[in-house]
C-alpha cells in the first residue's frame, strides 16, 4: 500500500509540471513564430522535458536493470506513462489527450531513451504510429471510440511485418476477405512491438491481391477477437523489456466499421506514419546515445590512470569531442525534421536522414563508451553495455539503414534530375 501511495504521489508531483492541456495548444501555436535556434525550447517543451526527466529518475531508472534481465516491462511504468499524459501527447484535448505538439512527443521519446530505450520504444510506437493513423485517417466514430482509450489505458501495436516481408513490407500475405458487413482476416505478423501489452492492433492486410500493394488496407483488431493469437515474446539482443511477438489470425471476423479510411489505401497510411515514425526512432537513438555518453564522460572525469583523470589524456579528449559533435549533429537533424513536420512540410528525406544518422551515432557512441570505461564497461554491473546492445535496433526497425538510403537517394534523384 505504501508503495502504491508513493507511486500516486510521484504521479501527482510529476503531473504538477504539466499545464492544462488546452494551454499547451494555445502556447505552442505561437511558440515558434520567431524561429530561433532549433535547440531553443518553448516554455511548454521545457516543462514536458523536465516532467519526463523526473519520471525517469524517480520511477523508471530503478527498474531498468531488472526489466532488461527479465525481458519484461513493469506495468507500473506503463501506467505512469498514461497517468502523465505521455500516451496521447499530441492527441486533441477533446479526446482526452494532452494537446501538445509533435515536437513535444519527440522530446519525450528522447528523454525516455536516455534512461531506458525499451520504455521509449513503447511510447514512441504508440504515439507516432498508432495514434497518428487514428488522428489522420480514422472516422469520427473511430476516433471517439479509440482515441480516449489510447490516451487513458490502452497500448497500441502496429502490425505490418511478416516472416516473408520485412524491408519489402508491401509483399505482405495476410489476407482480408470482404464479406460486406465484415472482413475475415487470415495470416500472421512477425516482430510486433508492444504486442504483450496492447489492446488495439492496427493490422495491414490485403483485400485484393490482384491490385498488388494497392489492395492493402488497415484494420483495427482487438486481442479478444476469436482467432487472434499472440506468440511468446522473442528473446532479443537489446531493448529486451520491449515485448516483440508474432501474431496469428485464423478466420478473425472484423466488423466493416473497423476498416480505417478507404479500402486499398492502407499502404498510404503505412508510408505516411512510418515517415513520421522515423523521426521518433531517430529521437530514441539520440536519447540513447546521450544517456550513454553522459554516464561515461562522468566516469572519465573520476577514473585515474598514470596519476591523472583518464579524461585529461588528449587521446581521450579528441575522441570524446568527436562523439559529442556527432550527437549534436544528430540532434539538429532530428529537431529540424520534427519542426518541419509540425510546419506541414514534406519530411520524407529529412526523416530518413535523421533516423539513419542517429542510429549510426548511437552505434559509434555506445561502442566508444564501452571502450572508454575499460573492463568495467564490458560488464553488466555498469549500464553502458546495455546501451550498446539496445542501439542495434535503430538500424533495423521502421526500415533498415539501407532502406533509409534508398529513400534518401530517391528524393535526391527528384531534386537533381
Ligand atoms: C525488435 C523489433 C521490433 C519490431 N517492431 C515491429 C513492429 O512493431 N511492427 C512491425 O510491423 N514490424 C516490426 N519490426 C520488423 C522490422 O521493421 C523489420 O525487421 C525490418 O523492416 C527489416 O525486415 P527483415 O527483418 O525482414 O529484414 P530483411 O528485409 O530480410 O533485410 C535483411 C537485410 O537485407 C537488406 N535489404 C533488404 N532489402 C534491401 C534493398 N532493397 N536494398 C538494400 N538492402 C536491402 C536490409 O537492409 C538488411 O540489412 C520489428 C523488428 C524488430 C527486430
Amino acid at each position: 500500500m505504501a508503495f502504491l501511495n508513493s507511486i500516486r504521489q510521484l504521479n501527482s508531483k510529476v503531473s504538477l509540471c504539466l499545464r492544462k492541456p488546452s494551454t499547451f495548444s494555445r502556447l505552442l501555436s505561437t511558440s515558434r513564430v520567431n524561429c530561433g535556434p532549433l535547440t531553443t525550447l518553448s516554455e511548454d517543451e521545457v516543462a514536458i522535458k523536465d516532467m519526463v526527466n523526473r519520471l525517469c529518475q524517480d520511477l523508471i531508472a530503478p527498474r531498468v536493470k531488472e526489466m532488461d534481465e527479465k525481458s519484461k516491462m513493469d506495468q507500473v511504468i506503463i501506467d505512469a506513462l498514461f497517468a502523465n499524459g505521455l500516451m496521447g501527447i499530441d492527441i486533441d484535448t477533446k479526446y482526452g489527450g494532452t494537446g501538445a505538439s509533435f515536437f513535444s512527443t519527440v522530446l519525450s521519446i528522447e528523454e525516455l531513451a536516455k534512461c531506458d530505450p525499451s520504455v521509449s520504444a513503447l511510447m514512441d510506437i504508440h504515439n507516432t504510429l498508432i495514434v497518428k493513423i487514428f488522428t489522420n485517417y480514422a472516422s469520427e466514430e473511430q476516433k471517439q471510440k479509440y482515441l480516449p482509450r489510447l490516451c487513458k489505458d490502452t497500448v497500441g501495436s502496429f502490425c505490418i511485418s511478416e516472416p516473408g516481408s520485412g524491408s519489402d513490407a508491401f509483399a505482405l500475405k495476410t489476407r482480408a476477405e470482404n464479406k460486406g458487413d465484415h472482413f475475415v482476416i487470415n495470416g500472421g505478423k512477425s516482430w510486433i512491438s508492444n504486442a504483450e501489452h496492447a489492446g488495439v492492433f492496427l493490422v495491414f492486410a490485403n483485400a485484393d491481391f490482384s491490385k498488388g500493394y494497392k489492395g492493402i488496407s488497415c484494420f483495427i483488431l482487438e486481442p479478444n477477437m476469436p482467432g487472434f493469437s499472440i506468440a511468446k515474446p522473442e528473446n532479443k539482443l537489446g531493448i529486451r523489456a520491449s515485448s516483440t511477438c508474432g501474431i496469428t489470425f485464423e478466420d478473425v471476423k472484423v466488423p466493416a466499421e473497423n476498416l480505417i479510411g478507404t479500402l486499398g489505401h492502407g499502404y498510404k497510411y503505412a508510408i505516411d506514419s512510418l515517415n513520421e515514425g522515423r523521426i521518433g526512432i531517430g529521437a530514441q537513438m539520440l536519447g540513447l546515445a546521450q544517456g550513454c555518453f553522459d554516464y561515461t564522460v562522468k566516469y572519465t572525469l573520476e577514473r585515474k590512470q598514470f596519476g591523472k583523470r583518464i579524461f585529461d589524456f588528449q587521446g581521450m579528449q579528441h575522441q570524446i569531442a568527436n562523439v559529442a559533435t556527432q550527437i549534436e549533429a544528430a540532434r539538429l537533424l532530428i529537431y529540424n525534421a520534427a519542426r518541419l513536420r509540425e510546419s506541414g512540410a514534406n519530411i520524407v528525406k529529412e526523416g530518413a536522414m535523421a533516423k539513419y544518422y542517429a542510429s549510426e551515432v548511437a552505434t559509434i557512441t555506445t561502442s566508444k563508451c564501452v571502450e572508454w570505461m575499460g573492463g568495467v564497461g564490458f560488464t553488466r554491473d555498469y549500464p553502458v553495455e546495455k546501451y550498446y546492445r539496445d542501439c542495434k535496433i535503430g538500424c533495423i526497425y521502421e526500415g533498415t539503414t539501407n532502406i533509409q538510403f534508398n529513400t534518401i537517394a530517391k528524393s535526391l534523384e527528384t531534386i537533381y534530375k
